[in-house]
């Protein structure tokens, strides 16, 4: 049966709870807010399917992509809602157009991120951008599983680890399954997530209900310049905020690694081992290897792992450019490497967390210089 030793050893797939024959595991979030299985030893039967089933325990070797390339949706709305360059929402129409279903991470309405699917294109937008917290995959991989068996075309996104924990939980090939992951950073808790979240409601005096949109990618101020935009409601008008990443606490805190997922510091899905058919990610460096496409509007990653993902890409109604491997590392090492463990300042961040507001632990602990922190109080007061 499965026992969680050491946290870094768990990056909360849920492969081992959907497997379990008994229905004896379950998910339980620690003080950090990530989940963990816990086991009920008095049902157990220890039929070992949990242990095999963990894209930790069984980790695959790494593998570099056969075919590197660039490519940039010429839908410039659909750009416009997406991370990058639009790559997924490529993939997911030509699946839909297919027939199939599309799997990815979504707000609930309470805009907590979870993992649901859909067959219908419309519903692509609430799919698109990163979310930069740790999606609840519930019963995606059982799901998916039914449709599979039914013969269905299923496009599964994910993180690394999450396309890892699902190839394991279905033991065996289906031919009518695509997988794509992404270059991944790192996931951050939901519990920190929830806790900046109400913090920015209670400084707008506003709830959930009134939240029209959120996005940790919005494009206005440009893709390299990237910000976190909340839109609400208040009072009967539309207001819209815009922090570039830089200033907007949340991001800066993940992107100062000092709330990420204990797994994340230590990936055993990243540099190919999740066996995804894809991984896409930010052409980041475009401006020094093409610069004739680098308009600050986006543009994609695509690697192609394998020779069914090689064929779902060549079936792709869009413009590509090759591009070497190993350029495109020297901009994005997230590929292979995992994002180096601060010690100290996580600990320290997770020490107050509870206490203090996530705002004020990410001023403390990432050197919010004064003038910034200034600028954004008088930002603020003005704006009510
Ligand atoms: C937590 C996180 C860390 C990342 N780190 C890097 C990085 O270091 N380097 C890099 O180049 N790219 C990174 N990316 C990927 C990048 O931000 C884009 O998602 C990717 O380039 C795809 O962009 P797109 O324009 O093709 O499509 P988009 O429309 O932006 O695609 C969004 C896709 O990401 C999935 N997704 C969104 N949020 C989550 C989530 N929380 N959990 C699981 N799936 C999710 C959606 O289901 C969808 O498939 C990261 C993404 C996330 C969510
Ligand atoms: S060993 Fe079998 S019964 Fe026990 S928790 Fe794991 S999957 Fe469930
Ligand atoms: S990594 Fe996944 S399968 Fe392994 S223990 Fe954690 S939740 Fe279970
Ligand atoms: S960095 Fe690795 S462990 Fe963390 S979410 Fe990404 S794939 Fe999973």
């Amino acid at each position: 049966m499965i026992t969680i030793k050491n946290k870094q050893e768990c990056c909360g797939c849920f492969a081992c709870k959907e497997i379990c024959p008994l229905k004896c595991i379950d998910m339980q979030a620690d003080e950090e807010g990530f989940f963990y299985p816990s086991v009920n030893a008095n049902k157990c039967i220890e039929c070992g399917l949990c242990t095999k089933a963990c894209p930790v325990l069984n980790q695959s070797p790494p593998q570099k992509p056969i075919k590197t390339y660039v490519i940039i949706n010429s839908n410039t709305e659909v750009k416009e809602q997406s991370s990058s360059g639009g790559a997924f929402s490529l993939l997911a129409e030509k699946i839909i157009n297919d027939n199939g279903i599309v799997y990815g991470a979504k707000f609930d309405n309470q805009w907590n991120v979870i993992h649901d699917c859909t067959s219908n294109i419309e519903e692509l937008y609430k799919f698109r951008s990163s979310k930069y917290v740790q999606s609840s995959i519930n019963n995606t991989f059982s799901q998916t599983e039914t449709i599979l068996k039914n013969g269905k075309k299923v496009l599964f996104s994910g993180t690394p680890c999450q396309i890892a924990g699902l190839k394991k939980y279905l033991r065996k090939d289906y031919p009518q399954l695509y997988t794509v992951d992404f270059i991944c950073h790192g996931v951050p808790s939901p519990l920190v997530w929830r806790s900046y979240l109400n913090e920015t409601l209670a400084v707008y005096k506003i709830n959930s209900d009134d939240i029209i949109n959120i996005n940790f990618r919005d494009k206005s101020l440009g893709w390299k310049k990237f910000s976190f935009a909340l839109q609400f409601n208040k009072k009967g008008q539309k207001k819209k905020i815009t922090e570039v990443f830089y200033r907007n606490y949340y991001i800066r805190g993940f992107l100062h690694d000092i709330y990420l997922r204990p797994s994340c510091y230590s990936c055993p899905s990243k540099a190919g081992k999740s066996n995804s058919d894809i991984t896409i990610a930010d052409f980041w460096g475009i401006q020094y290897i093409y610069p004739e496409l680098n308009d600050d509007k986006g543009a994609s990653l695509m690697l192609i792992n394998s020779s069914k993902g090689e064929a779902l890409c060549r079936e792709l109604n869009s413009h590509f450019k090759e591009v070497e491997y190993q350029t495109i590392f020297q901009y994005n090492k997230s590929i292979e490497q995992s994002t180096i463990l601060p010690v100290d300042k996580r600990k320290r961040f997770f020490k107050g967390f509870g206490q203090k507001k996530v705002s004020s632990l990410v001023i403390e602990l990432t050197n919010f210089p004064l003038s910034e922190r200034i600028k954004e109080k008088i930002k603020k007061i003005i704006s009510w």
